[in-house]
């Protein structure tokens, strides 16, 4: 039977362009898949500060000189949106949109999506206010105040991001300690244009001529509630992993996230999985660029 591909990797972000460099640097005839623009996550943070070898660099940037470097090596590149995988045992169909691949092995490398609220016009005021990516929407709200929900490192950072663009920052968590790095702590607790409410959780979205006009949130240790005016809210309550396209295999999740092995190896042969999407305690680029190293290392053992 002939194969399109020896390895398909799904995911073009930290994780997937590493083991692709890898893959392609041991001459193994892989393609990438990615129904985004590659880099991932990157692509949304603004300034990355512990990538080693960077002291400080923009994730666009990074991610861009990540994904040249993959097709200076000539790794193909396809767009497209993986919908299901068939293990047919000794080779698997990757079904896109589009198409249907038949490879030896395949590397999930699909990472996360950003959670929502789940408020009632969350999705419809979307592009209207509401925005998981400040470093593509912030400038619209140049010199407007805006809110940040959330207590990890990514509201954080980018709440430092907004206040060198936004008059004021009103960082809203819904706990009174964060769970983000204390650099980044001490950093939100010096920035004069950050506000912080504490105990609070969001509880509206109010719009008015069809854009995000202000937020009703409530306190959660007295109950007393505010109506915030902001131009925009911008919302980093953690992520989940991708793995719809799996549904129709006997790989094996915790809480969502693929299970592996310390060698990127699923418990189904020939399917292997690195970066955000896996079950593991670290969710960092420069560990994900790790996962991918050793997910191609495994695939390359086992196609000899
Ligand atoms: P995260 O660490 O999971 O934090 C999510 C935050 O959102 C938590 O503070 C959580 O509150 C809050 N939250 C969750 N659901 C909520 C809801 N329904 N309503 C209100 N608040 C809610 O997510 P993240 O900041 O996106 O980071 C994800 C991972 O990437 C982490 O492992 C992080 O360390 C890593 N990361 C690293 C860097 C870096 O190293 N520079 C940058 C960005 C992200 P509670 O605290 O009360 O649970």
């Amino acid at each position: 039977m002939k194969l399109d591909f020896d390895v398909v990797i799904v995911g073009a972000g930290f994780a997937g362009m590493t083991a692709a460099i890898y893959l392609k640097r041991a001459n193994v005839n892989v393609v990438m898949i990615e129904n985004n623009a590659p880099g991932g996550q990157a692509n949304k943070t603004n300034i990355i500060e512990n990538y080693p070898g960077f002291e400080s660099i923009d994730g666009p940037t990074l991610a861009y000189n990540l994904f040249m470097q993959t097709q200076k090596l000539k790794v193909p590149y396809k767009y497209g949106n993986v919908i299901d995988i068939e293990d047919k045992n000794d080779y698997k169909i990757i079904k896109t949109d589009k198409e249907e691949i038949k490879c030896k092995c395949v590397i999930i490398a699909t990472g996360r999506k950003s959670k929502e609220l789940g408020l009632e016009n969350e999705t419809s005021l979307t592009g209207r206010g509401v925005s998981w990516c400040a470093i593509c929407d912030g400038p619209l709200y140049k010199n407007k105040t805006v809110a940040v929900v959330g207590g990890g490192n990514s509201s954080l950072e980018e709440s430092i991001y907004l206040s060198e663009m936004c008059s004021k920052v009103i960082l809203i968590h819904r706990r009174d300690e964060f769970r983000a790095e204390s650099i980044l702590v001490d950093k939100v607790l010096q920035n004069p244009k950050i506000e912080i409410k504490h105990n609070n959780v969001i509880t509206a979205l109010n719009e008015f001529e069809d854009k995000l006009d202000s937020v009703d949130i409530k306190n959660t240790i007295d109950g007393s509630k505010e109506d915030v005016k902001v131009s925009a809210l911008f919302i980093f309550i953690g992520n989940y992993p991708v793995v719809d396209m799996l549904k129709n295999t006997k790989v094996k999740t915790m809480d969502g996230y693929i299970l592996i092995d310390r060698n990127m190896r699923t418990n189904v042969k020939g399917i292997y999985a690195c970066g955000d999407v896996i079950s593991k305690e670290v969710y960092q680029m420069s560990t994900a660029a790790g996962e991918g190293t050793i997910a191609a290392l495994s695939a390359i053992k086992d196609l000899k």
